[in-house]
C-alpha cells in the first residue's frame, strides 16, 4: 500500500517537527497517485498536502532529502514529483 510503505520510509527519516507525521492528517493527500485516485480528488489532496507543507517546520530539510532521493513519490517539501525532477534538473551541473 502506498502510504504504509510511504509513511514507514518517512518515519525512518524522522524529521522534526514533520507535520505529515503528526498524525492528524491523512497520509492519503500526501501519497495517493493518478493511478488510485480520481483526477479532482488527487489534485485537491495534492494541493492540501502542498499547503500543509508550506506551514511545516521541516520543509527545507524535507525538500533537500528529496531532492537526493529521487526515487520517492509524492509530495515532499512542497513539492510534486514533477517539480522536484525539474529543480533537480536545474541544478545539476552542465556536463
Ligand atoms: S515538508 Fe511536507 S512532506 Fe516534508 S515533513 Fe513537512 S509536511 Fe511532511
Amino acid at each position: 500500500m502506498p502510504s504504509s510503505t510511504w509513511l514507514s520510509g518517512f518515519l525512518d527519516v524522522k524529521f522534526n517537527g514533520a507535520l505529515c507525521a503528526t498524525g492528524d492528517y491523512d497520509p492519503e493527500l500526501w501519497t495517493c497517485t493518478r493511478d488510485d485516485t480520481p483526477l479532482n480528488r488527487f489534485k485537491s489532496y495534492r494541493r492540501a498536502a502542498q499547503a500543509i507543507c508550506h506551514q511545516c517546520p521541516a520543509i527545507r530539510t524535507c525538500a533537500v532529502y528529496a531532492l537526493k532521493h529521487p526515487e520517492l513519490s509524492g509530495v515532499w517539501g512542497g513539492m510534486l514529483d514533477e517539480q522536484r525532477s525539474e529543480l533537480r534538473r536545474r541544478i545539476s551541473p552542465v556536463r
